[in-house]
């Protein structure tokens, strides 16, 4: 069974949700960089310090930031036999850093989702929630940037998975059930 997966999609397409789901599902551990991100901010620690600039303002914390920090975490006992990465890699380079790390272990990517979602409605489910999460980075110009900055960057990266043969696009609009039940398809092919 697929293992190694990693969650594509824009900001807002409900990739943190399913992640959380998916992991359960399969009995491994769901790594947001985001939440990661978060938490380090919210307890001030170096790390937070670093990243909070970038996050508040729509970007990307710079890669070697980024990087060490999933290194470190994918070095964990609890990611060794697998993990749904939520938000890494973001752009090329990161795909590539990445693959080296697992390449040390004789390891790769077992599953690349792509969870699709429309951009008016990708913008309209964030401003939604920043009613309810109250998230910084969830204002109209800062959603903008984050939107930019994902067609511009990570887009792209699906391709380098579809050139694998590894990249499996879900449609992400439906409840949470729906998505949930076609992630799962895609992980568990039927027999
Ligand atoms: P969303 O996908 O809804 O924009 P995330 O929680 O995934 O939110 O990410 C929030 C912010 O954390 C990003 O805008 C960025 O600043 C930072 N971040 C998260 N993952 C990465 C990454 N892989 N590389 C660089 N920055 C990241």
């Amino acid at each position: 069974m697929t293992k190694r997966v990693v969650l594509l999609g824009p900001p807002g397409s409900g990739k943190g949700t399913q992640a959380v789901g998916l992991a359960k599902a399969l009995g491994v551990p769901a790594i947001s960089t985001g939440a990661i991100f978060r938490d380090n901010l919210s307890r001030g620690t170096k790390l937070g310090k670093t990243a909070g600039s970038y996050m508040a303002a729509g970007q990307l914390v710079p890669d070697e930031v980024t990087n060490a920090m999933v290194a470190d975490r994918l070095a964990q006992p609890d990611a060794a036999d697998g993990f749904i990465l939520d938000g890494y890699p973001r752009n090329l380079e990161q795909v590539v850093e990445l693959d080296a790390m697992l390449a040390e272990r004789g390891l790769e990517i077992d599953l690349a989702l792509d969870l699709a979602l429309d951009h008016v409605l990708v913008v309209a489910r964030l401003l939604n929630r920043a009613q309810i999460e109250g998230r910084a980075d969830d204002t109209e110009p800062v959603i903008r940037e984050r939107l930019a900055v994902y067609r511009r960057s990570t887009e792209p990266i699906s391709g380098a998975y579809a050139a694998r043969g590894k990249l499996v696009s879900v449609d992400g609009d439906g409840t949470i059930e729906d998505v949930a039940l076609r992630l799962h398809a895609a992980c568990v092919p039927a027999t």
